[in-house]
Formats: structure tokens, sequence, C-alpha cells
């Protein structure tokens, strides 16, 4: 029995693990070897029990350590241009 893909209906599934890439403002992590049913041509996957979670976890990891560096980053171009908070914030769009 095939397995076709939910989302385009065409290839076959294939059961295995699969390095997935994810990119959050410009920078890229690879969740390694995410367990499930994997579509070649599409690129959607479906997660194994437990790798969804996995998956999401590493995710929100990789979004919480980016906005720290963004946030540190924005820290030290105020310190430099001597810039109060408020201004800064102006500048960065209200964040
Ligand atoms: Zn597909």
């Amino acid at each position: 029995m095939k397995h076709l893909c939910f989302n385009c209906e065409q290839a076959d599934m294939v059961r295995g693990k699969k390095d997935m890439a994810v990119e959050y403002r410009g920078n890229k992590i690879t969740i390694i070897a995410v367990d499930g049913r994997h579509y070649p041509e599409c690129g959607d996957s479906e997660f194994s029990r437990g790798e969804g979670e996995r998956y999401a976890v590493a995710v929100e990891q990789h979004r919480e350590a980016i906005d720290k560096q963004e946030s540190a980053k924005l820290a030290r171009i105020r310190k430099k241009l001597k810039l109060s908070q408020k201004q800064a914030a102006a500048i960065a769009g209200g964040r």
C-alpha cells in the first residue's frame, strides 16, 4: 500500500529519520534525525510519536536564543551610539 502525502498527494512517503532545517530571522538550525514519515516531493513531514514535541521544543529554544542575541546586539548598538532605551526602541520598531 502506498502512503501518499496529505499535502501534495503525490510522493510516496519515506519512513525514517531526516535532518530538518528551520529558519528564524535568517538564522538556520538543523534538528537532527527527526523520526517520522517524510515526503521527498514537497518536503512535508509527519512526526512519529514524541518527535513533534521534540521538534517544537528545539524550534522554540532556537527562537529564544536568536531573540536574546538580537536584544544583546541592540543593547551594544545603543551603548555605542549613546541612545536612550526609548530612542533605541523607536529605531528598532518599538521592540
Ligand atoms: Zn507532499
